[in-house]
């Protein structure tokens, strides 16, 4: 098969990347001239883990290659996924399919035959309509397939998820387009993977459904964390009380600063607003991202009283060990790291930070933030350490160390990496989470 992949980020690279891998004929486009001019030279525009080995071994085959003329990449193109970003729009929470309408204008202008156009962006149900009018519109002359086939992978472990999918779901009723994506996933049906057919709409919220299902069960252990607090349970102990249950299972129940990163705070807002446009809430999810938003300041809060509080805390300094919203991703939208920064600065606090792969892309975003080469020098000369993100390189940190180099040794465990007797062995006073 002859794949276009429109959009070249962490969905639409790692995307292309695995359908080369399957075999296929891939073509990634990407409007960002540098991203197409650094895959082009070996150097990838993202870090995940595996993808660098995975593009240079499909490059080196012949079957992937990257551009930036739309144009050139969808000629002769059996089918086209649309993968670009579909953010918050600003001020309303809406998901802003700007970017979705212009490469399908783009796709439609470069049609050359027969097309099936698939929608890998987390899109709201219908935008599958809007695509396909827009399609007929400007290229009546064109037969089009129109497909929804959401991606369910997660950073970090984003070409194992694409590989080995719990699920692929496709959304159409065209029999021609259906042909067409049973070819492509075909590998997967070797391996057994569930492939659902649906109809379009279906594909469409399901993905939302699955990105707010996982966001409540994140908010819901949050909140059992607060009430382990107050009445002196241990969350961890809880989580797996609840997690071995395979009624509800162990995955997303880790307590820990609220979530982050580019898909459920996003999506969360998007769900609620197509329900509000269709007058059919859904208050559990209301509920989640309220609750949510309030915990990534509380966050800040928990910080500063590690500290003595907001007069004590004034003038002082924090080391933050992990910026990036999960560990193995350089991805920092909507990090919970950020409101966390935020509210310390807002406090009079200086922060210190590290993370492995984060940096580049905060010192953008945070340029007050004095960024070191690792946990140690972070910590060095600091009032406390919180450790934000659980990257394997604060599993096994030598707290005693950590601990020397503090002015009075303090360990906020925001994800509750450490036990409590291992922290204060090593000197610190130690809060963490639900704990
Ligand atoms: P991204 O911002 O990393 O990548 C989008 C890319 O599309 C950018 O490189 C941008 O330059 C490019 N682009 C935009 N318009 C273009 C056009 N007209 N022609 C060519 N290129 C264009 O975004 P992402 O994280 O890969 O997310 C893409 C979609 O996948 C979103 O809808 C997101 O919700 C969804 N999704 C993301 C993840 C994830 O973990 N990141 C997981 C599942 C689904």
């Amino acid at each position: 098969m002859r794949i276009t992949m429109i959009g070249s980020g962490y969905v639409g690279l790692v995307s292309g990347a695995c359908f080369a891998d399957f075999g296929h004929d891939v073509t990634c486009v990407d409007k960002d001239a540098s991203k197409i001019e650094a895959l082009r030279a070996g150097r990838m525009p993202i870090y995940e883990p595996g993808l660098d080995q995975l593009v240079a071994g499909n490059v080196a085959a012949g079957r992937l290659t990257f551009t930036t003329d739309l144009a050139e990449g969808v000629k002769g193109a059996d089918a086209v996924f649309i993968a670009v970003g579909t953010p918050s729009r600003r001020g309303d929470g809406h998901a802003d399919l700007s970017y979705v309408f212009a490469a399908t204008e783009e796709v439609a202008r470069a049609a050359t035959g027969p097309l099936v156009v698939v929608t890998k962006s987390t899109v709201p149900v219908g935008t599958g309509d809007r695509v396909e009018a827009i399609l007929r519109e400007t290229r009546p002359d064109i037969d089009f397939a129109v497909v929804s086939n959401p991606e369910f992978l997660r950073e970090g472990a984003a070409i194992s998820d694409f590989k080995r999918p719990d699920r692929i779901v496709i959304g159409t009723d065209d029999a021609r387009a259906r042909t067409v994506m049973h070819e492509i996933y075909r590998p997967l049906y070797i391996g057994e993977s569930p492939i659902l057919y649906t109809g379009r709409r279906t594909a469409e919220l399901t993905k939302y459904a699955a990105n707010a299902f996982l966001a409540t069960k994140i908010t819901f252990i949050n909140e059992i964390a607060d009430l382990c607090e107050a009445v002196g349970a241990d969350v961890k102990d809880v989580s797996r009380g609840i997690g071995l249950d395979n009624r509800i299972g162990r995955k997303f129940l880790h307590a820990g600063p609220g979530y982050g990163g580019s898909c459920f705070p996003k999506d969360t807002l998007a769900l609620l607003k197509t329900a509000e446009d269709y007058e059919s809430p859904v208050r559990i999810v209301e509920a989640v991202v309220k609750v949510n938003d309030a915990r990534k300041r509380a966050m800040g809060r928990k910080v500063v009283a590690a500290l003595g509080g907001g007069d004590d805390a004034r003038g002082k300094t924090v080391a933050l060990l992990g910026l990036t919203f999960k560990p193995n991703t350089d991805d920092m939208r909507d990090a919970p790291s950020l409101a966390i920064v935020q509210s310390l600065q807002d406090c009079g606090i200086t922060v210190r930070a590290y993370d492995p792969e984060g940096m580049a892309i905060a010192k953008t975003m945070m340029p007050d933030v004095v960024y070191c080469e690792d946990a140690y020098e972070a910590a060095t000369g600091a009032d406390a350490v919180a450790i934000v993100t659980e990257w394997d390189a604060f599993r096994a940190l030598d707290l005693k160390r950590l601990a020397g180099l503090l002015t009075a040794p303090r360990l906020v465990d925001l994800r509750n990496v450490y036990d409590r007797e291992e922290a204060e062995r090593a000197g610190f006073s130690y809060s963490a989470i639900g704990r």
